[in-house]
Parts: C-alpha cells; structure tokens; sequence
C-alpha cells in the first residue's frame, strides 16, 4: 500500500517513519527544496524538544484543547521523545528551566540522523512539489518544479502535515485552507500563537530608537488571572520575547473582543510594594531622579526609560504614585504582530472534523498532524512534542484504516 504524506516538517517526518517502519511504502512530498526547514529554524536558539515536567501540568499546557492533546501524549510523550532521539544517537538533558533540549542544543544532526533513518527506510522524498488540492477523481495535486506541471499521486492513504501559518518563506503557509474548507472541512482561522505585540499608539520615536532590541530582565508581567516573572523584549513597535508568548493567547483574545489589552509590569518583582515606597521617598536632596531611582532601585536603562515613556509627569513627581507604578507600569498594546512573525499558529483544522485517529470525517482516508490543528501551546517544548506526538497518532491511524482497506 501507498500512503502519501504532504509536509516534511517534525509531524510529516515522524509520521512517515511510523508508516514505513510499519512496512509501507511511503512517499513524502514538500514544496520547499528541503524538509524540516523550521525544525532547523526552531534549532538557532536551542532546540526545545519537550520538557520534563509532570504529566498533569504539562498537559494542562494545552488550555481548552486538553482533553484532546492528552491522549495523542498518552501513546507518544515527554520521555517517547527522548527516547527516539536517543535511537537517532542524540542525547537529550533538562535544561534548568525543565525544559529537554538535544545535547548540542541544534537541530542539524538530529534532522540528519532522521533523514537517514528514513531513507534506509526506504522513504521517497519528493521536494519542491507543492499540494495544490485535489482532482476531479479526488487525487492529490502537485506543482513540481519544473514550472506549472502537474504530478497527481493516487495513494491509498494520505497524512497532511502542513504546519500553520507563520514564517511562510520556510514552506508553511496557511495555502491549504480554502482547499480543506471547499471539501467540508470546518477550519477554525489561523491566528498569531506566541507572538509580539504592538504598544497602542507606539513608542516614541525616543524610546524605539534607543531601546528596540533591549531586554526587560527579571520582570513580571499581571494580566488577568496570568502572573509570572521572566524577560522579554522591547521591538521598534512593541514588545515580544518568552514572557510576553506565555500570555500572548490571553492578549491576542483580549484584543480580538474589546480591541486593546491593558497589561502590567513590575519591573521590581524582588522587592515588596513597601521597600519600593520607601527607596523612592527616600529624600534626595540635589541628586536627579534617575540617580536617586539608580542608586536606592537599581533601576535604569530600559526600565527607567519606560517609566517616562508611559507615566505622565505629574506621577512622576509624586513618590507614592511613582513607587505604585513602578510596581504595575500599564501598558496598552494594539495588535499581535502578524501571523508571518509569529513562533506558531493557533486555529487549523476543527478536532471536531478529526475522529479519534485523526482521520477527517469528510474525507475517508485522509489524516492530519501536528501545527495545522486547531490546537495551541506557549513556548517550552509543547509546540514540537504536540506535532511529534500527532504525527504518530496519524500514521497509526492510516496503519488502521489501511488494514481495514485489506482484503482479509
Ligand atoms: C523561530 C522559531 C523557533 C521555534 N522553536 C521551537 C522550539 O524550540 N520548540 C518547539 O517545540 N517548537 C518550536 N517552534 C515551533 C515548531 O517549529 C513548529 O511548531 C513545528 O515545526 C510545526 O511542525 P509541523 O510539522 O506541524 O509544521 P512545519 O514544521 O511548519 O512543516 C510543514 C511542512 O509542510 C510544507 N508545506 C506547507 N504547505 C505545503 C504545500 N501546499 N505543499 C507542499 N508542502 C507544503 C512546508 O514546506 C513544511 O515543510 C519554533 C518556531 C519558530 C518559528
């Protein structure tokens, strides 16, 4: 039997080698020259391929779309991704934070090893063949490189593995869409997952230009119910970086139903309410603001910089008003920055067009894995072990749905 996967990111690829250890023939076609280009991309700052943490809390990870992810990570999770990488003769360890990373922290000789285990396989790469839909007679449609011409595959079974839509140059752009919807396949809309955000209005032209680029340390942000430290990063419109993608999906929410989110930094968050009062009124006698708020806070540079970017002066002059906020600095931000900008999407494909095997209803035979699903996650290794884990689910269930296929 013939199964054709669409998509060489990490879903396609694992779900190719699940098929092909299984015996099948398996045929992987990609548009791009390459496969894994964001896999590789996703390796430039440390490959993170799960994280080590409780089954429960890493589950919950997955917000609304829990109870669904939970039973992909059931069959293949945390500790079934280190173990594949060790087979490919790639060590993992837990980084301090908990999170799993490849020893080397890159993706190139994992991928490598990968790619070679397919190959022995026996799997057949066909890159630079872009999925452009289906045929009357309901084959698959390719655009190969040589121009217009188009290759059909009549295969037996297929796992779409097309990722979402962000960084379309490295291959997955959202293209797929209208083409699952005219076959009746509910798609929830792809939006912006772990993303930077415009501030309203924008910074001035003081403050983008000095400190675009420049980190906020030990911080934290309160939003909501959400509050947690960590660090993030001032853009020339906005802010992005880790802290800022753990809330982005309450932002984004926020933003699409009342069109602006209103966050807080505490740009102290060692140092109770109290202290900060007291270091601030603390007299100053001839010594400017900035020296006073350097030598009793320590605080300067980018902190000290965003007080006077969004506190106006009369807060400013005031030593209880100026010590609250720099507990809570408000800060309204616009817009996430576009889907092309973002780590991950959110929205794909409804779970409700899906059946347990991961097989769409309105199309027998034809499976989905990994980002094009309409599932989301912050940072921290969630996004790869979700796409590695549906990619498994996926081939399992084209293994099934071919057997049942079989003549007895
Ligand atoms: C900068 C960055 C850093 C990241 N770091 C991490 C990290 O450390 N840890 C983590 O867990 N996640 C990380 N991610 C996210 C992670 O890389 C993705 O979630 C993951 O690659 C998605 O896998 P996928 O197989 O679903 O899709 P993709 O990796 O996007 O692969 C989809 C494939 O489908 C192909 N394709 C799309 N449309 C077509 C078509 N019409 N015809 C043919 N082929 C098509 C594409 O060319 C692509 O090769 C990072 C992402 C970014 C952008």
């Amino acid at each position: 039997m013939t199964v054709a996967i669409v998509g060489a990111g990490p879903a396609g690829l694992m779900a190719a080698q699940v098929l092909a250890q299984a015996g099948q023939a398996v045929d992987v076609f990609d548009a791009m020259p390459s496969p894994g280009r964001k896999f590789l991309l996703a390796g430039r700052g440390g490959l993170n391929l799960t994280h080590s943490e409780p089954f429960d809390a890493f589950a919950a990870r997955y917000g609304e779309r829990q109870p669904q992810v939970e039973r992909w990570l059931r069959s293949f999770g945390p500790q079934a991704v280190r173990e594949w990488a060790g087979e490919l003769g790639i060590e993992t360890f837990i980084g301090t934070s908990g999170r799993v990373f490849p020893v080397g922290m890159k993706a190139t000789p994992l991928l490598r090893a990968w790619l070679q285990r397919l190959h022995a396989q026996g799997v057949q790469f066909h890159m630079r063949h872009r999925f452009t839909g289906w045929s009357q007679d309901g084959s698959l449609r390719f655009e190969s490189a040589q121009g217009a011409q188009s290759v059909v595959s009549h295969a037996h079974a297929v796992v779409l593995a097309l990722g979402g839509a962000s960084w379309s140059r490295l291959g997955s752009d959202g293209a797929w869409v209208p083409w699952l919807q005219a076959r009746g396949v509910p798609i929830a809309q792809l939006q912006p997952a772990n993303s930077g955000f415009d501030v309203r209005g924008g910074w001035s032209g003081y403050f983008g230009s000095r400190f675009a680029g420049q980190p906020f340390k030990s911080v934290a942000i309160r939003f909501g119910s959400f509050h947690r430290q960590g660090e993030f990063v001032a853009t020339a419109t906005g802010i992005e970086g880790s802290l800022v993608y753990a809330v982005s999906a309450l932002l984004r929410e926020q933003i699409r139903s009342h069109g602006s989110a209103r966050l807080e930094i505490d740009l102290l968050p060692a140092r109770s309410p109290q202290h900060v009062l007291r270091e601030v009124a603390h007299p100053r006698g001839s010594r400017s603001l900035a020296t006073h708020l350097k030598s009793r806070l320590g605080l300067d540079g980018i902190k000290l910089a965003l007080l006077h970017e969004v506190l106006p002066p009369q807060v400013i002059a005031d030593p209880a008003r100026l010590a609250a906020a720099i507990k809570q600095v408000p800060l309204v931000l616009a817009a996430a920055r576009p889907i092309d900008e973002a780590i991950s999407t959110a929205g794909g494909v409804c779970l409700q067009a899906l059946d347990e095997q991961l097989m769409l209803r309105a199309l027998p035979g034809v499976f989905c894995a990994g980002e094009m699903l309409d599932w989301e996650a912050p940072t921290g290794g969630y996004l790869l072990q979700a796409c590695f884990a549906t990619g498994v689910a996926a081939a399992e269930g084209a293994l099934a749905w071919l057997s049942a296929a079989t003549p007895a």
